[in-house]
C-alpha cells in the first residue's frame, strides 16, 4: 500500500505559501508507517519546532489501474474520508531552500492521521464536497472539491501514468488555505459535509 499526495492544488494555498502554480500535479508519496489510525493521539516529535496541519479529501483506491484514462478514473475509487498531511514546515523550508527532497519533512511516523471512510456513492457530485477542519472547537481550514486546480479524475489519470495504482492505496488531494502550526495539548476534528471523520489529540 502507498500513499501518494498532491501538493499545490488550491490557488488560496499556493499563495498563502509562495509557491508557484503548477502546470502539472506535484505529487510526493507518504510511507505506510505515516498512517495515524482510529482517532489515536499524535505525539508531537522532537525534530521539528513547526507542524502544520493540512486536512485534505483521501480518495481509496478500489482497483489496480496503469495509464487510468480520465473518463474512467471515477470507477478506479470507492470510498473517501479527510485526512491530515501534517508537515514539519520547518524542515520543509529548508529542504525548499537547499533544492532537497520533501521526504522527511512529509513522511515522518504519525504524518497521516487517517478518517473513517465513507462510500463515494454517498456524494453524487464529487466537484462539490465540503469539508472543514476545527483546532480546539475554531474552523482553521475549510474547503470544497470544486476549488482543486486538478479535479480527482484529473489526479488518479497522472499518478497512474507514472505509477501502478492498487487497491488501497491512498490519494491525498491537497489541502486548502489555512494551514497553521499545531501545538501539544491541540484537539483537531475533520468533518466531512458536517459529518465528523476524524479527531486527533496532540500529545
Ligand atoms: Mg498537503
Amino acid at each position: 500500500m502507498k500513499i501518494i499526495c498532491i501538493g499545490r492544488n488550491y490557488a488560496a494555498h499556493i499563495q498563502e505559501l509562495n509557491s508557484a502554480t503548477p502546470s502539472e500535479p506535484v505529487f510526493f508519496l507518504k510511507p505506510d508507517t505515516a498512517l495515524l489510525l482510529r482517532n489515536r493521539p499524535f505525539y508531537y516529535p522532537t525534530f521539528s519546532n513547526e507542524i502544520h496541519h493540512e486536512v485534505e479529501l483521501v480518495l481509496k483506491v478500489c482497483k489496480l489501474g496503469k495509464n487510468i484514462q480520465p473518463h474512467f478514473a471515477h470507477t478506479y475509487y470507492d470510498e473517501i474520508t479527510l485526512g491530515l498531511d501534517l508537515t514539519a514546515r520547518d524542515l520543509q523550508d529548508n529542504a525548499k531552500k537547499k533544492g532537497l527532497p520533501w521526504t522527511l519533512s512529509k513522511g515522518f511516523d504519525q504524518s497521516a492521521p487517517l478518517g473513517k471512510f465513507l462510500p463515494i456513492t454517498n456524494f453524487p457530485d464529487t466537484g462539490n464536497i465540503n469539508f472543514h477542519l476545527d483546532v480546539n472547537g475554531k474552523t482553521v481550514q475549510s474547503g470544497n472539491s470544486g476549488l482543486m486546480l486538478f479535479s480527482f479524475n484529473a489526479i488518479l489519470s497522472s499518478i497512474s501514468q507514472f505509477m501502478t495504482l492498487r487497491t488501497g492505496d491512498l490519494i491525498f488531494t491537497g489541502t486548502p488555505a489555512g494551514v497553521g502550526p499545531i501545538a501539544i495539548g491541540d484537539k483537531m476534528e475533520a468533518y466531512l459535509e458536517g459529518e465528523k471523520v476524524l479527531s486527533c489529540l496532540v500529545k
